[in-house]
């Protein structure tokens, strides 16, 4: 039978003791890890190291719209070709190998700045509005309601594109917080020239 790592027993290399698991936050994503509870050394669990390691990550580039970001070697980019998709600047970060999302959708529309500000006036009266950074820029993220389903929206605006991010979360929205994975990816995300 094969045995999960995360089941084993480690002892720490310098005192010898069993190392309790816990979790662990490193650079504001949460982990699993193990800790000495005698000299505090704590080791990450490999695939979470992995996870939160962007520098093995790939890059995005979209030179249309100017931005980029970074995501773990098992995503990838798609651009759905769907016509309710024609939107010019439509990317999905997809996880295709596992049945586990998150994935995100990357809108970029066209809107004035008149237009914006009264989009912002009416999304801060939604839930779980909040002001949030993406790439230095100013930004926002709230809970949008449909007919059918809940999802988060993370926005913001350069010049006339306003951006629109949607991390997609598994079966049904229960307004739980955006997964780890996702900010994580969302940390990554920076204009170019
Ligand atoms: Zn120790």
């Amino acid at each position: 039978m094969k045995r999960d790592l995360w089941d084993a027993k480690h002892k720490c290399t310098k005192c010898n003791e069993i190392m309790k698991k816990r979790e662990l936050v490193v650079e504001s994503i949460k982990v699993r890890g193990w800790e000495c509870p005698r000299c505090k050394e704590a080791v990450l669990h490999p695939e979470d190291a992995q996870k939160i390691d962007t520098s093995t990550w790939q890059t995005y580039r979209n030179e249309e719209f100017g931005f980029e970001l970074k995501y773990p070697g098992d995503y990838f980019i798609v651009h759905p070709s769907l016509e309710e998709f024609s939107i010019s600047g439509l990317a999905l970060v997809v996880n295709l190998e596992s049945e586990l999302f998150p994935m995100l959708r990357i809108l970029v529309k066209q809107l004035s700045e008149v237009q914006y500000n009264a989009h912002v006036e009416y999304i801060h009266t939604l839930r779980g509005f909040k002001e949030i950074t993406i790439g230095d820029t100013p930004a926002f993220q709230y809970i949008t309601c449909g007919s059918a389903a809940c999802s988060w929206v993370i926005t913001f605006q350069r010049v006339t594109d306003q951006y629109e991010i949607l991390p997609l979360m598994s079966d049904e929205f229960d307004g739980t917080e955006i997964p780890e994975i996702t900010n994580q990816i969302l940390s990554t995300f920076r204009f170019v020239e």
